[in-house]
């Protein structure tokens, strides 16, 4: 029995990378049966106090050492005026001996001398996305996120490289609970190759149909440890796994042996994983997503405990739009090739200056041309 115990406590397999093989539900239980029930309770705390001397037997030091450290640690030393007062948070005084506030200062004097404000954007908008989350509770409680909850956070990686980053930058990090299950983390990943139409509309641009990729093909899986779990929800869902899995046994490729089941049936609780080491999300086909569970831990009453909110973003990045090559206003949505209209090929075009250029005004095509939909990949930002 102690054999199996110690088997779900994670530890390095790879120093730094990954560790061995645990399973995700054993582990948390593991986390519940050593901790008390004040140590996993999620009600609100209210600032606990310790008299200096009670903080004296705590740390096992003298009372005077006792209060200093209080005054030290406490929350009046992380405020930069000597009086304690309200002050303007945007005004940062000069003779502050914070090291955060000096280099926040750095920051806002190199952003003064750069022409585009996108690093500002894009903090304010990681700044909104890490708080909506944080310490959310619900208004009804049985949404209540349960006591002792393994929460784990997952970096889902675009997947193509791009030439200008260094190729290893994780799109976006989102936690989810233990006991969701892993179609519910399917279904909040975005990403435009759902968002696709497919066809050349460029004699009737009207008719472009609704249906997007993601209602069309509902077919995907995870891979996690030799088992695909493949998204078989809907009638129409195949087993994508089931070439590869073919594949691989009509030789010996020393792959071992996969195993597929269905994504629906398995929650995060039922995985066996390696913290750190890169898993696989494919839909459409063949759009593949790395995924990597970097961190699993239980839930703390600071966090957010609404469970409809999960799966919960947490980090996500932040796309350039890619403008109308006409009017340079309007996010483009139509992308055209061979165009003996447009200076580039591709082209990219609003919906307003596509129509304006290749059509007269009873809608009869003007020059040679295939169009297409475009998507933008900042439409998730
Ligand atoms: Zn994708
Ligand atoms: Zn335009």
């Amino acid at each position: 029995m102690a054999g199996r115990t110690d088997e779900n406590i994670p530890t390095y397999e790879v120093a730094n990378v990954n560790t061995k093989k645990i399973h995700v539900g054993s582990f948390g239980h593991l986390w519940r049966q050593n901790l008390s029930s004040c140590e996993l309770s999620l009600a609100e705390v209210s600032g606990v106090d310790l008299e200096d001397e009670e903080l004296a037997t705590e740390l096992d030091c003298t009372a005077d050492i006792a209060t200093e450290i209080k005054s030290l640690c406490s929350v009046d030393a992380l405020k930069s005026n000597e009086d304690g007062e309200e002050a303007d948070p945007e005004i940062i005084p000069e003779d502050s001996c914070l090291v955060t506030l000096s280099i926040r200062n750095k920051i806002i004097e190199r952003r003064k001398e750069m022409a585009v404000d996108r690093a500002f954007r894009q903090e304010v908008f990681l700044h909104e996305m890490e708080s909506c989350g944080l310490g959310a509770r619900p208004e009804d409680l049985s949404d209540m996120v349960d006591e002792g909850e393994l929460v784990l956070t997952l970096e889902v990686f675009h997947p193509v490289v791009y030439q200008k980053s260094n190729g290893n930058k994780p799109n976006v990090a989102i936690q989810v609970l233990g006991t969701q299950k892993l179609t519910e983390l399917r279904d909040a990943i975005k990403c435009v190759s759902d968002l696709q139409i497919g066809g050349e509309f460029s004699s009737n641009p009207d008719l472009a149909p609704e249906n997007i990729c993601k209602d069309l093909f509902k077919s995907a899986f995870f891979y996690f440890e030799g088992v695909f779990y493949n998204d078989m929800r809907y009638p129409e869902c195949r087993d994508l796994s089931s070439t590869i899995i073919g594949w691989s046994e009509s030789h010996d490729r020393g792959y071992g042996k996969f195993q597929s089941a269905k994504m629906e049936d398995f929650t995060f609780n039922d995985l066996n994983i390696k913290i750190g080491f890169p898993y696989l999300y494919c839909h459409q086909g063949d759009c593949e997503h790395i995924v990597t569970i970097v961190d699993i831990r239980l839930i703390h009453h600071e966090d957010c405990l609404d469970r409809r909110l999960y799966p919960l973003y947490v980090r996500k990045h932040w796309f350039c739009t890619r403008k109308c090559n006409v009017c340079n206003i309007y996010v483009a949505k139509w992308v055209t090739n061979q165009d003996s209209l447009a200076p580039d090929d591709p082209c990219f075009f609003c919906d307003v200056c596509f129509k304006m250029l290749h059509y007269d005004t009873e809608g009869n095509k003007l020059g040679d041309f295939l169009a297409y939909v475009y998507v933008d990949h900042g439409t998730f930002n």
